[in-house]
This record gives structure tokens, sequence and C-alpha cells, in this order.
């Protein structure tokens, strides 16, 4: 509370030094040579050795102790429902538990959880309006939530997504989740979607729980959606011929999920990796879902790829800051001046059999978290949910 006190207060100027490893986010040079990063009012304003950098007057110091700083994680698939609270598990405090597994920002793919979830188009609009609000307007935790997500419906007009564009809905959620599954349909929509400025996800693969249904690879490129929903299923997927067809028949989102299938995953990661496209893939955990909340999902699958899909640790955290900032247009997930000061400390779990940080991950084990920072105010110190780290961070002052 003290800290919200400050930022209410007056300017703040937040100070992390001791960085021992920075990561950018930036797949193609994500690792930057610096020890400090400054923010001011919850915006890097610098970023540097400590010596050449101006650290007087900090209202906030945090000493690293050589730990890593990576941006804040981004969950690019999550189906929220009210606050903190999901009915499918009837669990509190999910967004919490993420946050303690660094993840600073979600993206929804529908409010698809909520009981009786209008599916009449004044309704589902309504519905999608006051999703974004309420998490806009109430972050848990401090994480940054971005909902609001129709899923649409056969009937909507051109002129239902220029009203939600005008409301403030940014995104659809699962195109395939309602009442559109054929290609031509989905095609038109997500066009008028993308016409006012909405972002588009499709439900890949096979039906996640009774009552969903199939959409394979010709619906999925007909409809040209801006991501390809779990590409690796959620938690079915389809045939490894059909995903290779996705990755190659168009330039979209490449995003795969925990609750999904870990093998097809693998699959599209080194299709991507073989057309020289790594910053396509993007890290989601489908959360929660059938196979529960996975408060550990994200930093589970950049342990996952990096280890068994043989990518180096630095770059598989892209695949859960940059890419998905860039892809999504977020001002967060990139340590450059001007983004959200949105942080996540890490550093090797105890007794990890990787000399370092890096090789931890590339061995297969999780990272210890030591702290989060979102726009620039510490949000958790040492993670209740993961192994503990060697190195934590300090709050000086
Ligand atoms: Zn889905």
């Amino acid at each position: 509370m003290a800290h919200e006190a400050t930022v209410a207060g007056g300017p703040t100027k937040l100070v992390i030094r001791n960085i021992g490893l920075l990561l950018s986010g930036v797949i193609e040079n994500p690792i930057l040579d610096a020890d400090t990063v400054v923010a001011v009012n919850g915006r890097i304003t610098a970023i540097g050795r400590y010596k050449d950098l101006d650290t007087d007057g900090a209202t906030s110091l945090v000493d690293a102790h050589g730990s890593v700083m990576a941006p804040g994680l981004i969950d690019s698939h999550v189906h929220p429902v009210s606050g903190d609270w999901t009915p499918r598990q009837n669990q509190m405090n999910w967004i919490d538990s993420s946050l303690h597994g660094g993840v600073t920002t979600m993206i929804s793919a529908g409010e698809v959880h909520q009981p009786g979830r209008p599916r009449d188009i004044v309704g589902l609009k309504a519905h999608a309006i006051t999703a974004q609000r309420t998490f806009e307007n109430f972050r848990c935790s401090g994480v940054k939530l971005h909902a609001g997500a129709p899923v649409i419906e056969p009937g909507m007009t051109e002129l239902d997504f220029k009203e939600l564009a005008e409301a403030g809905v940014k995104l659809l959620g699962e195109v395939g989740l309602g009442g559109v599954k054929d290609g031509a349909g989905a095609r038109q929509m997500v066009a008028w979607a993308r016409k006012y400025g909405i972002q588009s996800t499709i439900h890949t693969g096979g039906p996640s729980i009774p009552g969903s249904g199939l959409i394979g690879a010709d619906v999925v490129l007909e409809a040209d959606t801006d991501v390809i929903g779990h590409i690796n299923g959620g938690h079915t997927a389809l045939p490894d011929r059909e995903i290779r067809c996705i990755c190659e028949g168009c330039g979209r989102g490449l995003e795969l999920v925990h609750n999904g299938n870990e093998r097809s995953a693998l699959f599209t990661l080194r299709t991507a990796r073989d057309m020289g496209q790594l910053e396509r893939v993007i890290l989601g955990t489908d959360s929660p879902a059938g196979s529960g909340v996975q408060p550990l999902g994200i930093i589970r699958m950049v342990s996952m790829l990096s280890s068994l899909g043989d990518v180096p640790a630095e770059q598989a955290f892209c695949f859960a800051t940059g890419n998905t900032a860039r892809m999504r247009e977020l001002d967060t997930g990139l340590i450059e001046v001007g983004r959200a000061a949105d942080f996540v400390f890490m550093d090797k779990a105890q007794h990890s059999a990787g000399k370092d940080f890096l090789e931890s991950i590339q061995l297969g084990d999780l990272p210890g978290i030591g702290m989060t920072i979102i726009d620039g105010i510490i949000r958790t110190g040492r993670s209740r949910n993961t192994p503990p780290a060697e190195k934590v961070p300090e709050v000086i002052l």
C-alpha cells in the first residue's frame, strides 16, 4: 500500500541495480549488456551500467543481487470470468497465483466460462463490454488482464463490430466456440473486426469439452485470424500435416498453450524454426481449462520448449514476452525505453543441475521467481509457487 500511496502523491523513480542478467524480450537480441534499469512513473527511462546512469532521487530502490531480470511474462490465452474467481474449478485467486508464476499481463480468448453466457447478439456484446470494463477497472493483484473478447455468432453484421470497437472492445474470443464454425462466415466477421481494430484468435483442433467442435486447417486458414489460437490443440491437436499446412499457409501468430498437446507444440516449434520464423511463436496457458489452473504454465512452457525443443533459454523467454507484445500491440513485454516497467526477477532454482540460470532452463528445470513489478510498483516478493531461487532481489528503499 505504501507504493500505491507514493504513486498518488507524486512522481516516482524506481532504480533497479546489480542485475546479473538482463533479458530483453527481443528475439533477435535477447540479452542486454546492462546491470541497471530506471523507471519514472511506471515507464522505463534508462537502461545501462549503474555508474553511467542518473540514479539520484530514487523513491524506490531494488538491489537485484545478481539475479535475472526479464520483462513480465505475458499469457496470451486465458478465460477469465469475474475478478479473481473462476467457476470452472470454482477456484479463487488463480490470477494472483499466475502472478507468482511471473505473469504480469494476460489476454482473454473469450469469457466463455461465464455461467449462462449470452449467445444472442445484443447479449454477447453487452457481456463483452462488461468484461472489458470490469477487468480494466479492477486489476487482480495488479495483473493487466485484457478482457472483453466476444465469441462471434451467426447474424452479426459489420455494424456490430463497429459498435464493439467504439465501446472499447479490442479482442475477439476464440472463433469456433460460438455458432460460427464455417470458414467463409468466420472470414467475413474477422475482417470486419480487423477493420475496426479488433484482434482475433481461433480455437484450433478438436473439441475442448463436450459442446465445442473440431476446427481443422482449412477453416483456420480461411478464417485468417491474427493469432492461430492453441495450434497445439486445447487439448486435442490436429495431425502434423495440418499443423505444417497452417504454419506454411499464413504469416499469423502461432500460439502454443500449456493446456495442449506437448508433442504438437514441439512439432510447431521445429516447423517455425525451419522456416526461420520463431518470432511468430507466442505462449498461453488456456487456463482455467479442463486441465485446471496452471499458475506456472508459462514458465513450464518456456522450460519445456527450451529443453526438448533445443531453443536457447534467452530466446524461449521471448515467446512469452516480446513476441507476444509485438503481435498483440502491447506497451509491455520488452526492456526498452518508453515501455511499461513490468518485470519479473528470476534465478536458477536451488539445487538445479544447471551451472547457471540459462543452463538450468535448458536442462528442463523451472526458474525460481524472486519478485514481480508492474508499472514500476513492486507487487510480489519471493514466489510462493516456484522452487526457491538461488539469488533473490531485495528492496533497499
Ligand atoms: Zn480453445
